[in-house]
Formats: structure tokens, C-alpha cells, sequence
């Protein structure tokens, strides 16, 4: 399994505060982009990062809004999908492998991971979830998983919180 950690050359916090509307005193709208990295162990991957994502929203105070989770590689994806069974993820991982072969005639990318860049594009690189009373939304079997299909390697998570 692979590790997710904090990055130690985190982008930091950007915050933009925006007025919520004409003569609300009080009420700001704020955006907030911060950053971790995951550590991959092996080719293909599925790394709970929920606790990373809960503990940067915490962390921003933010109580009630959205919370965007993006991977900026081409040979990853981010999704949410159960976080009870751990057959789930595999099953997915093989689900996948089975309907885009490692290698097969007709690819052209030199690279050779052309299995990787379908996945990321079928899986998709961000995720979305509600924020309400500071909590994420996110069902009880519900996890977000930072997907690996070109591992192992160091990757980025960007998380950007929106709210009040
Ligand atoms: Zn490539």
C-alpha cells in the first residue's frame, strides 16, 4: 500500500476573500488551495487519502462549502468509492487492467504506458465533495482514493477549499 504524507514544500495558502453580497457584514467567501504528496508502492494503486483531505479542510476553518481533490499527472486519477472492503479496490484496479490491457497492438505512445494515460482519462483527475458544519459529506462506505496506474512514484494532491 502506498503511504500519503503531508508535502514538506507545500505551496502554502492562497486565500482570496470575496464579499458575499451587498451589505452582509461579516460573511466572506473564501478560497483556499493547498497541497500534499502520496508516495505509490506499486505499479497500479488505490491510497486512501481521506484523512489528508479532512485534516486540510479542517485546517482552514472553512464550516460550510466544497471541497475540489485534483491530481495534476496524466497516469493518475482521483475517485471516491468504498472505503470498507478493501476488495473493492482491487477489484476495480483488475476491473480496469482487464478493459485496458498493459500492452496491446495499435498504441503508438513511446513511453509505454499507454495503459495509464486511458485510465487516468476513464477514471478522471479530480473530485468534488461537499462541505457541511465543517465535515465532508461523503456517504459511510464513501472514501477518496488517489489512484496510481504508472507507480511507483512521488505524486501531487491539490486540494482547493471554497466556503464560509
Ligand atoms: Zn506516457
Amino acid at each position: 500500500m502506498g503511504v500519503a504524507s503531508f508535502c514538506d514544500h507545500a505551496i502554502g495558502q492562497s486565500e482570496k476573500c470575496q464579499g458575499a453580497g451587498d451589505g452582509v457584514p461579516g460573511i466572506m467567501m473564501r478560497i483556499v488551495q493547498k497541497e500534499f504528496r502520496v508516495s505509490t508502492r506499486r505499479r497500479t494503486e488505490m491510497v486512501d487519502i481521506t484523512g489528508q483531505v479532512e485534516a486540510m479542510v479542517r485546517e482552514t476553518g472553512v464550516r460550510n462549502g466544497d471541497v475540489t481533490v485534483y491530481c495534476p499527472h496524466t497516469t493518475a486519477a482521483i475517485t471516491i468509492n468504498e472505503n470498507a472492503d478493501p476488495s473493492v479496490c482491487h477489484d476495480v484496479l483488475l476491473a480496469l487492467d482487464e478493459a485496458v490491457p498493459r500492452s496491446r497492438p495499435g498504441y503508438r505512445h513511446s513511453e509505454g504506458n499507454s495503459d495509464a494515460h486511458c485510465k487516468s482519462s476513464l477514471v478522471g483527475c479530480s473530485e468534488q465533495v461537499l462541505i457541511h458544519d465543517g465535515r465532508l459529506t461523503l456517504g459511510i462506505w464513501q472514501g477518496i482514493y488517489f489512484c496510481e496506474f504508472d507507480g511507483s512514484r512521488s505524486r501531487r494532491v491539490i486540494v482547493q477549499v471554497r466556503g464560509e
